[in-house]
């Protein structure tokens, strides 16, 4: 029966890297397409021609780093390195928490390691020569200490919280554990997106003039009742709506990010926030936390039933059960879960942007939404041709051409 479910593990495990190579292999072969001749005239050739060379690159070294991983996870299970380690931890130490974070601190050292010759590569020979996070070797050292110190705090301060909360609660640990979860993400959100961030983030009004007073008139006309424009410097956060209203009474204000004004004219600017109000009208940001909310409990439930069923530790040849065997256990089936549960966020997520550009362009705002999205991928540089199976697993966004597409008509 172990061997089964030792079976199970690897079928997962293999059959995700086996996608992964072949959506990315179908992707890769699109990088060398000639730009779109609609999009010449606002791409430059030779850029364009680069950062798709930069993705080509980065896409051969991914694919030798996960097929090392691969390997090296397939060699820990084939030569119970798992249960190797478990006992080294546990003569040190059987206090639950204490082994668990030796365990998982000697593992991850392992592989960190390991992989360091890959990360060294990545940053000095392969992004110093695409100009991308130009590092000197002093700045590269630092950064990998503070990432190490931070995962190893916040990992193991999140291994320590969840091995107390198992004990205590056993097989309802899952639910406990969402709730958890839910309540601290709710109050992150409404204490830092809604209070905190808006009040302490500078923003300054937006200079009087014309575009000032499209965009008043544009936002009164959807309902919005502010007084005055702000912007802030530099681009959102991913998690940050790029257009907010800020302040109460006297003070409130629409707030946009300069990313939304800055080097589009003033129709395109107002498309953008079109599209950005879109969002806000639809309660998008609702239904992403209703999804994210389903997901981090199947997450959870998956965790759980793991660490409750010993014979996924006796596959892993460890026959007393402890947390952190388990906890192992799901991390290697961690990457495929979520790129299965990944689905359908990031197809709700393309078509709020379908429906948010519907939005504007119910606005008379299509032909400026265009432009403004192709200056937008322009500066970013985006790919302009993925294949449609690397958009439909991996992307939040569609693609530039489909977007134009359905906006035409
Ligand atoms: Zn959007």
């Amino acid at each position: 029966m172990a061997q089964t479910v030792l079976d199970i593990f690897l079928v997962i495990i293999i059959a995700h890297y086996l996608i992964e190579r072949l959506i990315s292999n179908l992707n890769f072969r699109h990088l060398n397409d000639a730009m779109p001749a609609s999009l010449n005239t606002i791409y430059s050739e030779t850029d364009y021609k680069k950062s798709q060379r930069y993705r080509r690159i980065n896409s051969s070294f991914k694919m030798i780093t996960s097929t090392f991983l691969l390997l090296l996870i397939l060699v820990m299970i084939g030569f119970d390195g798992f249960a190797f380690v478990n006992r080294f931890a546990l003569e040190i130490s059987t206090n639950p928490v204490l082994s668990a974070l030796i365990f998982f601190a000697v593992i991850f050292s392992a592989k960190e390691l390991i992989t360091f010759p890959f990360a060294i590569y990545k940053t000095f020979a392969i992004d110093n020569e695409y100009g991308e996070n130009v590092k000197s070797g002093g700045a590269f050292i630092f950064s990998m200490f503070k990432k190490w110190f931070a995962d190893a705090v916040l990992g193991g301060g999140l291994i320590t919280l969840a091995i107390l909360l198992w004990t205590k609660t056993g097989k309802n640990f899952w639910l406990l554990a969402w709730a958890i979860v839910t309540v601290v993400s709710l109050i992150f959100y409404f204490l830092y997106t809604k209070v905190i961030f808006p009040k302490f983030t500078r923003h300054e009004p937006l200079d009087e003039g014309v575009e000032k007073q499209a965009i008043l008139d544009f936002v009164h006309r959807v309902g919005i009742d502010v007084d005055d424009v702000h912007v802030i410097q530099g681009n959102a956060p991913a998690s940050n709506a790029k257009v907010f209203i800020s302040g109460r009474g006297s003070e409130k204000c629409i707030v946009i990010y300069n990313s939304l004004l800055n080097d589009m004219t003033v129709a395109e600017s107002l498309a953008l926030i079109a599209h950005e109000l879109g969002h806000r009208s639809k309660g998008h940001a609702f239904w992403k936390g209703i999804v994210r909310f389903a997901k981090n409990g199947l997450m959870l439930f998956a965790l759980s039933f793991v660490l409750s069923t010993p014979l996924i530790f006796e596959a892993f040849s460890v026959y007393e059960p402890r947390f952190h065997i388990g906890l192992m256990a799901f991390l290697i089936v961690y990457a495929p879960l979520s790129f299965l549960l990944g689905i359908v966020p990031k197809f709700m997520s393309r078509w709020h942007e379908y429906r948010a550009d519907a939005y504007a362009a119910s606005f008379g705002f299509s032909n400026d939404l265009a432009s403004a999205l192709k200056k937008q991928s322009a500066k970013r540089s985006t790919n302009l041709t993925p294949h449609p199976l690397y958009v439909f697993f991996y992307q939040s966004q569609p693609s530039l051409l489909t977007r134009l597409k359905k906006l035409d008509k």
